[in-house]
């Protein structure tokens, strides 16, 4: 077990995360509050670790003149996730959990859509390509353990499965098994999974 520890505060902010408050948010509708975790993978460009775009992308001040994938796919977007694991296992939060950030798009759980407005956004910095560091795996454990115990979390998915076709974050490197592990979950919580 990693010795890491997260709690996270009335407002939904985790003591232990570097904050950087994204204006890519809103008020979630009335009534909803977080029963879902969705995990994706992330990296700007796509395939390059470090540098400080992603955190610029949810910030809005990302300069879409410096990288053409940057230009083509980027400018004008606006979006968000309540938190970044990057690389070597730091965490970023951009948007309390208690709000609704803009990172599942057009999506469905089990037939209920919307995902953001019920759900968590983990980005993991990586791809599709490569396998995740140890020491993501151990902030993802530490941070699904605080999440769980603030809010009725009641599952975890992938990007993947709430946009089948659409999107393949966090793709075939992501461990299932090992980041269950890391939260010390039973396997209710994963049900796309564990079927
Ligand atoms: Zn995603």
């Amino acid at each position: 077990m990693s010795a890491m520890a997260f709690a996270v505060d009335d407002d939904g902010w985790v003591r232990g995360a570097r904050v950087l408050p994204s204006p890519n948010v809103e008020a979630r509708p009335v009534g909803a509050i977080p029963t879902l975790i969705v995990i994706h993978n992330i990296s700007l460009p796509p395939g390059e670790f470090g540098g400080g775009a992603i955190a610029d992308l949810f910030l809005n001040r990302l300069d879409c003149d410096a990288h053409p994938y940057f230009d083509a796919h980027l400018r004008g977007l606006r979006v968000s996730s309540h938190f970044v694991i990057c690389r070597d296992g730091a965490l970023e939060q951009f948007v309390s959990c208690n709000e609704r950030a803009w990172h599942a798009g057009v999506s469905s759980f089990f037939g209920r859509e919307r995902c953001n407005d019920f759900s968590i956004g983990i980005e993991l910095e990586g791809t599709d390509v490569r396998p995740f560091e140890d020491a993501q795996y151990a902030a993802l454990g530490a941070l699904v353990g605080a999440l769980v115990a603030r809010y009725p979390i009641e599952a975890l998915a992938g990007h993947s499965d709430i946009a089948p076709g659409r999107k393949t974050d966090p793709g075939p490197h992501f461990d299932w098994v090992r980041a269950q592990s890391a939260a010390a979950l039973d396997d209710r919580y994963f049900p796309y999974q564990r079927p």
